[in-house]
């Protein structure tokens, strides 16, 4: 008898609802402060720019360039065993925040600092997407 280890699936909770709810449905979700006009990025309650509490979930370009990477040789949770080696990126957003994420679409050694990236999605289970960039072509 074999058992295949599955990777952790991120659980949504009301603050980080609607980010998930948009990445199911494709969209990049970020919250923007209605008084600072700043985005921010991991969700919070408060603006980290001006620490208003006016935060409202906005749709974002999904667009960026890669900040830096370092790439996985080993196999930290029996989930990622049929990844690896695999990157881990950090994204700077168009918005003006920095997400870390994997790059898909492009073998490891072809990734380049500064590349542009835009945002795909990718389903993981129990009907949550989770998003991942892939080179911009063209
Ligand atoms: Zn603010």
């Amino acid at each position: 008898m074999s058992q295949t280890a599955t990777k952790p699936v991120p659980v949504p909770d009301e603050v980080s609802a609607p980010f998930f709810d948009g990445a199911r449905e494709g969209r990049l979700m970020l919250q923007h402060c209605a008084a600072c006009e700043k985005w921010s990025f991991p969700v919070r309650e408060r603006c980290p720019h001006c620490m208003g509490a006016k935060l409202a979930w906005r749709a974002a370009s999904g667009r960026g360039t890669l900040y830096t990477f370092a790439i996985m040789h080993q196999v930290m949770n029996p989930g990622f065993a049929a990844d690896v080696p695999y990157n881990v990126s950090q994204i700077d957003l168009d918005e003006g925040v920095r997400m870390v994420c994997n790059i898909v679409g492009l073998a490891n050694d072809a990734l380049r600092i500064g590349m542009a990236v835009e945002a795909v999605f990718e389903d993981v289970g129990d009907g949550v997407s989770i998003p991942k960039f892939r080179p911009v072509t063209g």
